[in-house]
């Protein structure tokens, strides 16, 4: 950048928000993804009025900016802008909370707010509400999250369902205002969705479009009665009545939320580290020392959980509900409550000798999932990302995957939720994850009753040069079958993001020219899902 256009912006910002100097613009570039582009600087301004001033300057002179939130897109890009040379808006610092609403159930944030933000003032004034937050953990910015369509496995899961109402910097610096927000003194801003004319807001989702800059976010009240339902199956031949048998429930309604399902892979990779010493340094991992490993840490073949909540009474009815449901076709149904963790935290050495079981090591994983699930962030699943990572040691808080040079790409396609489509999906997936020496590790989220969101994280040692290859080849290879077999991932990673998106299509044609419409000089985040 221009010495003269860098005294511009800190002239805007002030000096200690202007970064260019290397050493400041290093952790921008950490990334899981073996891609490094080049960042131009960093501006981290710190309201809307800043945004715009930054805009001007940008216009003036066809620079391009990259807005991002926290910037924590973990195996899908990190902070990284898609192309070289663009400057970061680092939005971090735009971090209120604007309003919480106690009786219609929302918050309205800024894109600094993260799930601890959030999580921590609903927790300090005894608000009775609860967020729906991703196993990314406490860092994560919920706007940006939402913008990616990002999803959490409690009520609420699929977020951007539960956003209303944004505020957008378009790339002219003119403010936008979707729903009811256009509308002066409007009431029902963010507690009706449509508002009236075209929808607006998905267009700012996966796009790059505009600056958002304010988002209205619904929140969940806290329930008469919780409890987490966990459903385990040691045989592959179960999966199939599991799938069903969750599609009908969520149908009727017995599942509040999500239900997450996870290969006994996923499970292992989120307790230990890769067995190098076992495997001679041979992957991917062995059928059976995974398979031993499973037994010792009580891990089932597939592991699914998910949320109950309502009034005493329906609890119990729901409970009631699934133990019928998956009599005789799961090994194990069980339900987790307040007091029956209280109780395993109290006494873990007699339920340790009467369930044969390791109680603090279960607890670890159990207080997470049902954390997650009760809307508390924690970075339990974060310690996934560092399965192949040989010179890392797990951060005990604070963890940054990208930071510790991990190994993490994320392949996110999306199935229907039947047992036929899983199936057929596996048939596909597995023997590409052991022709490149990986373990597929699958979780299926069904963020509605009528799909699954599958992540598959491709785990590789980003010291080795020849896995390094092996990772980029298997998620394109993974990528490019998928979709000839009709399974599309719902968000793209950094280095796909350009070739999906330039494909003859009508579809990515109209967004191009909705691109043009709104940023003719293409100052916003070019290549980030449009021109
Ligand atoms: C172990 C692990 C578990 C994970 N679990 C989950 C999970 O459960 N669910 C899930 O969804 N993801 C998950 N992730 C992926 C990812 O880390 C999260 O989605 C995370 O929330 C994204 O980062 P962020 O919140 O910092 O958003 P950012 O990185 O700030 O934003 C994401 C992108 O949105 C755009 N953007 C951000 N803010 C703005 C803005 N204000 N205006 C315009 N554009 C903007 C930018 O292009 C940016 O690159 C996981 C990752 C790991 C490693």
């Amino acid at each position: 950048m221009l010495e003269s256009v860098i005294a511009e912006f800190r002239q805007a910002l002030g000096e200690q928000h202007t970064l260019t100097d290397g050493t400041s613009l290093e952790r921008y570039r950490w990334c899981t993804i073996p891609i490094e582009r080049n960042i131009a600087g960093v501006l981290r301004p710190a309201s809307v009025e800043e945004i715009v001033q930054v805009l001007q300057i940008a216009n003036a002179h066809q620079l391009r900016l990259y807005p991002i939130s926290t910037g924590n897109n973990w195996g899908y890009g990190s902070a990284q802008p898609v192309q070289h040379d663009n400057i970061i808006l680092d939005l971090s610092r735009m971090n209120r909370i604007l309003e919480v609403n106690t009786d219609l159930a929302y918050a309205v944030v800024e894109p600094g707010v993260t799930q601890r933000t959030l999580y921590e003032h609903l927790q300090e004034h005894r608000i009775p509400l609860s967020l729906n937050p991703t196993g990314a953990g406490p860092n994560c910015s919920i706007l940006g999250n939402t913008l990616e369509r990002g999803f959490g496995i409690g009520p609420n899961g699929d977020h951007f369902l539960a956003q209303c109402g944004m505020e957008v910097v378009l790339a002219t610096g003119e403010i936008l205002r979707t729903g009811f927000g256009h509308y002066a003194g409007a009431k029902a801003t963010y507690v009706y969705k449509w508002g009236v004319g075209p929808y607006l807001d998905g267009l700012f989702t996966q796009s790059n479009y505009g600056i958002v800059t304010k988002m209205g976010v619904w929140l969940m009240p806290i329930p008469e009665h919780f409890e987490a339902c966990y459903l385990i199956c040691n045989s592959e031949e179960q999966l199939g009545p599991l799938i069903d048998g969750m599609r009908q429930l969520l149908f009727s309604g017995v599942f509040q939320g999500p239900i997450n399902l996870m290969h006994r892979n996923r499970l292992l990779l989120m307790r230990q580290r890769y067995p190098w010493e076992e495997m001679s340094g041979r992957t991917p991992l062995q059928e059976s020392v995974a398979a031993r490993l499973a037994i010792q840490k009580n891990i089932g073949t597939w592991n699914g959980v998910g949320a109950i909540c309502g009034s005493k009474t329906q609890v119990r009815a729901a409970k009631q509900r699934i133990r019928q449901m998956f009599r005789g076709k799961v090994d194990r149904v069980s339900f987790l409550s307040d007091t029956k963790l209280q109780l395993l935290q109290r006494y873990p050495n007699i339920f340790g000798l009467l369930l044969k079981m390791n109680i603090p090591d279960m607890l670890k994983m159990l207080q997470a999932s049902y954390g997650v699930l009760k809307g508390i962030p924690t970075e339990v699943a974060l310690s996934l990302a560092y399965w192949r990572n040989r010179r890392t040691p797990l951060p005990a808080s604070e963890v940054n995957p990208a930071r510790d040079k991990c190994g993490l790409m994320w392949f996110s396609p999306v199935i229907p939720m039947t047992s036929e489509h899983v199936f057929a999906f596996r048939r596909i997936i597995e023997p590409i994850f052991t022709k490149y020496g990986f373990e597929s590790c699958i979780t299926f989220t069904a963020v509605n009753q009528r799909c699954l969101d599958c992540t598959l994280p491709i785990l590789y040692d980003r010291d080795a040069a020849s896995e390094v290859q092996k990772a980029q080849e298997c998620h394109l290879e993974l990528l490019r079958t998928c979709k000839q077999h009709g399974y599309i991932p719902y968000r793209l990673g950094l280095q796909s993001m350009e070739q999906e998106t330039t494909r003859d299509d009508v579809f990515w044609s109209v967004v191009q020219k909705i691109k043009l419409a709104l940023d003719p000089k293409g100052i916003l985040a070019p290549g980030r899902y449009a021109g």
